[in-house]
Order: C-alpha cells, then structure tokens, then sequence
C-alpha cells in the first residue's frame, strides 16, 4: 500500500488554522514571493494576446469605464462589471496588489491644450488630423467615420472628427469658470482625468464594454498623448456585449432587462453566473451535438410550427432528438428557448 503523502505545510506559524485562497498573508521578511503562473490578456490596441507584465513588480493599475446612466442600469451594463471584477479577484488572487478605478459617468473640471486643440466660440475642440495615432485602438480610418451620418456636422470643425475638450455652457447647464468662459468638460475627458488622478500617467490595465472603443477610448487615447506624451496604457481590455435574441442589448433597441428586475426575481449571484459562464456553455453544448446556432434555430422553428399545426408526434421528436444531444428546450410564452442539458444518449464518450 502507497504512503499517503505528507500533509501540505503551512506558509504560516499558524498550522491547523483554516485560511481561504486570495487571503492576504504576511510574508516573513527576505522570503521570496510565490512564483506568479503567467497571465496572458488580448490587448485591443495590439489586437493580439501578450503577456501580463505589470508595470511595478506585483502592483496592478486598472481604471475601468462605467455607465453613463440615463435610467436604470440594465444587465448589458452589469456586463463590464462583472467581466472585470473577475479579472480584479484574479489578479488579486495571483496575488497582485491591484488597484482598481471605476468610473460611473458625472462631470470633471480637469481640461488641457497644448495647441493640439482649438477654441471656437468657447467651445475647445481636439484636433485629431495632429495625432497620426487616432484610431489605433478600432483600426477605423479617418474618412470611413463619416460622423455626419449619425450626428449633424458641426460645420465649425476643422475636421468633422475632431471632438471637443471643452464645451462652453448652455442656458442652465451645470458649468464652471474656464479660461474659455464658463462650461464644462467634454464628455471623453473624465475619464484621461480621473485615470491619471488615481493611477498615474502609465498605467497597466483600462477596460471597459466595446462600444466605449470609439469613439470615447480612442479620444481619451489620443487626449491623453497629447496632454502628457508619457502617458501610456498597457492593456487595452474589453468585453464583449450582452445578446438578446441575437442582438445586442441596448436601451435604444429596448430589448434590455434593468438589473432591478432581474434581481427582484433571480438571485444576483444567478445573474454573474450567467454573465460568465452560460455563453461558454451554450457554445460547447452546441458543439457537442454537432450543430450550428443558426441550425438549432431552425430546429426550434420547425418544432414551434409543427405545435402550431397539432403535430405534436413531430413537435416530441424534435424534442426528443434534442434532448439526446444534450439541449433541452423551454416553452416560453414569448417563445422557445434552450440551455444545455446532460445528453440522453451519447453516441461517443
Ligand atoms: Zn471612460
């Protein structure tokens, strides 16, 4: 009979007591830390996934761009939260001293020109034709922009892209004093303000939901550099959006839930759960049984008209073919709907 193995020796000179992962531990003086497994993270800019290498052996500087709330915050929003508070206890848990900045959008009184920018009837605008740089994080080219499709062209700019550091008040605006008169910063400037307030110039990590890419990053980039060439970030990070039937959940579409309702019936654990994992498990259940979304789909209406038509022997066989390969479906009165299930049969393994 094999020697069962020795029990794990405590780091402390505390044996026997119990201690949680990602507690913080004092170490004896002289004694080196742990040994830190690599972290490997896709950066936007570089579009590539480099190694995690922190500027300050075992500190982390991470500023993350929040909501600009309108209304109530919906689950989309809780997204960006979620996706990077894993990462903050990751890193933590690596063991990294992590300081972590979020912002929730309100108004800051920080502004720079260096003659980057010019000023037109009190408002200061940005001039991106002087940063060869702009677009690096979207890889969008200047002329494909076309910012007067969406938005009338301030026929005043230089450039129709240039964005404004600083506009000057309207008539019962909240507004302060400025060399320029009296306004308020552009709304990209918060966040270059607060990120270089709570973690300097350089900084490891910024994240945010990749809709903030452009314009709103790609103007704090470029005002940021021009302000203080020095600053730098050295991960971009971004996370993806949330679906609903397909499409991207956004209050102009109204097709969100708000976290309030969603927590006023599910536990909020039940909501993270799913922000992190239900994505990765839907693809794999998919995977397992061999088809696409789009086939499933198909699928689903096939079954939903055979329902309509009393072909219920037609709607169970679907059913049924399903739930061997691991998807069970869900009747909804707004429709069906499916989640991964233990496979009935499996044909391998
Ligand atoms: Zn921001």
């Amino acid at each position: 009979m094999a020697e069962p193995p020795p029990p794990p020796t405590p780091r402390s000179s505390s044996p026997g007591e119990e201690r949680s992962k990602g507690e913080e531990e004092e170490r004896p003086k002289g004694r080196p830390p742990p040994p830190t497994p690599e972290l490997r993270l896709f950066d936007t800019r570089t579009k590539a996934v480099v190694p995690f290498k922190p500027r300050v052996e075992g500190k982390v500087g991470m500023y993350v761009c929040g909501v600009t709330p309108y209304d109530f915050s919906h689950v989309g929003h809780a997204r960006a939260y979620i996706a990077f508070d894993v990462l903050y206890r990751y890193l933590t848990y690596l063991g990294y001293e992590v300081n972590y900045v979020r912002n929730f959008t309100d108004i800051d009184d920080k502004i720079m020109d260096n003659g980057k920018a010019y000023t037109i009837e009190g408002d200061v605008y940005f001039s991106v034709d002087n940063f060869p740089d702009y677009l690096c994080l979207s890889g969008r080219k200047l002329d494909h922009n076309l910012p007067g499709k969406r938005v009338a062209v301030d026929t005043r700019k230089r450039n129709p892209a240039d964005f404004a550091l600083w506009k000057s008040a309207k008539e019962g605006e909240p507004s302060w004093v400025s060399p320029w008169g009296r306004g308020r910063p552009g709304w990209h400037i918060e966040c270059s303000a607060m990120s270089a307030y709570y973690l300097g110039k350089v900084f490891d990590i910024h994240g945010g939901g990749k809709d903030l890419i452009f314009p709103h990053h790609e103007n704090e980039l470029a005002q940021s550099q021009e302000a203080y060439p020095e600053s730098e970030v050295k991960c971009w990070m971004h996370n993806g959006f949330v679906n609903k039937d397909g499409q991207k959940m956004a209050k102009a579409d109204k097709n969100f839930f708000t976290i309030r309702d969603i927590i006023s019936l599910y536990h909020p654990m039940a909501l993270r759960h799913y922000m992190t994992a239900l994505k990765q498990l839907k693809e794999k259940a998919l995977k397992r049984a061999g088809m696409t979304a789009e086939q499933l789909q198909q699928l689903i209406e096939q079954r939903t008209l055979a329902r309509k038509n009393k072909d219920f022997a037609e709607s169970d066989r679907i059913r049924t073919e399903l739930s061997a390969l691991g998807i069970a479906l869900m009747d909804e009165p707004t429709g069906t709907l499916w989640k991964p299930s233990e496979p009935e049969l499996t044909e391998e393994s």
